[in-house]
């Protein structure tokens, strides 16, 4: 079939609007008619080669919701009319990892930034050469096909634009507080960043009962958002955050500091950790460039009050069991996804919703297909 997609041809360059040759799905494969799908920072990472792919080019996207429209021969677990999340680690449930309950570190994500199907071939192309797909999805499309193993069947009267960003954003943000810094309650949490995952970290931490949830964003926009999902205190930048947690806690400092930005740097590791005092522990989310490994921190703070380090991949959720839970969550009203989604845009509006990223104009930009 024919559609179309946002491709990625050289790194540093805009999405190109692109007409998509979709072949059907083989072996264990869906083919998807997407709803929507989600602006996060990790295409943009892609974008200016922070992350480089395996080969070019790529279409972008790993943050959908849609309807299964055709299966392959060999799919089990879906079928035609299912609505699914697809989720931006693959979660097999047969590797070593899913089997012992470590789901985002599933084998087959060794092929996120490789961008193929199970058989090392392409079911995408564009002007007539094989193209990847981020995360093994290409949500910026309103059609893909993608492995079984990449899709969570969900209840059917979930609303599909708003199960988009359970597929990453709300995962790892909610992940980041609950599985990986196990947020108790009475706790004083700092988020380090608080746009599409960051919001979601102040959530997390807040349904986890933290007494004192921190918000740091340069972004006045971003402050103010995090008070709607459970933020107490804003601060613009972390030495205003360091003075008056010193002054809150008594001096006791966060119990848990989660870095959320949208890129990471070096310097930064040190900074949260700064935030917090004894036993505290530090979730690091967000990336950074690939090639960068120079870290600045305190070793001595890190042994004599025995902090903790913290790397977090997709919230470190089990995706088959996480995103259902989520949306449960949705549901009844107790964890906000609508008020996430600061402004959508059809999918040739792409280049305008990674602009109102960068100028932290968004929470949450979203294309929405017809
Ligand atoms: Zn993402
Ligand atoms: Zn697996």
């Amino acid at each position: 079939m024919k559609t179309q997609a946002a491709v990625l041809w050289d790194y540093g360059q805009d999405w190109k609007i692109e007409e998509l040759e979709l072949d059907d799905p083989r072996n264990d494969e869906v083919l998807v008619r997407l709803a929507a799908s989600g602006l996060c920072h990790s295409d943009e990472h892609v974008r200016v080669g922070d992350m480089p792919f395996d080969a070019l080019p790529v279409i972008g996207g790993h943050e959908g919701a849609g309807v299964v429209e055709k299966v392959g021969p060999l799919v089990t677990d879906v079928k035609e009319g299912d609505h699914v999340v697809l989720s931006f680690v693959p979660a097999c449930g047969r590797c070593e990892y899913c089997a012992k309950g470590y789901q985002s570190l599933c084998d087959q994500g060794a092929g996120i930034a490789v961008g193929l199907q199970g058989d090392g071939t392409s079911r995408h192309h564009v002007g007539g050469r094989d193209a990847r797909l981020m995360c093994m999805l290409g949500t910026f499309s309103p059609y893909t096909v993608v492995r079984e193993s990449s899709v969570v069947t969900i209840d059917q009267d979930i609303p599909l634009d708003k199960a988009a960003l359970v597929g990453c954003a709300v995962t790892t943000g909610w992940g980041t507080a609950i599985n990986a810094a196990k947020v108790s309650a009475g706790e004083t949490v700092a988020v380090m960043g608080v746009g599409g995952v960051g919001a979601n970290a102040v959530q997390g931490a807040k349904m986890a009962g933290a007494s004192r949830v921190v918000a740091i964003d340069p972004s006045e926009f971003n402050r103010d958002q995090a008070r709607r999902f459970g933020a107490t205190h804003t601060y613009a930048s972390v030495d205003e955050a360091r003075e008056a947690l010193t002054d809150l806690t008594r001096g006791k400092m966060a119990d848990a500091a989660l870095i959320t930005v949208g890129v990471v740097h070096g310097e930064m590791i040190g900074e949260a950790l700064s935030l917090v005092g004894k036993l505290g522990r530090v979730a690091l989310t967000s990336l950074g460039s690939d090639t960068e490994d120079d870290v600045k921190m305190s070793m001595f703070e890190v042994t004599a009050y025995r902090k903790t380090i913290i790397g977090t991949l997709f919230g470190n959720a089990n995706p088959r069991s996480d995103i259902p839970k989520l949306l449960e969550f949705y549901s009844r009203g107790e964890l906000l996804i609508d008020e996430l989604i600061t402004r959508t845009y059809s999918l040739d509006q792409i280049n305008q919703g990674y602009d109102d990223m960068r100028e932290h104009r968004n929470v949450r930009g979203m294309i929405l297909f017809d």
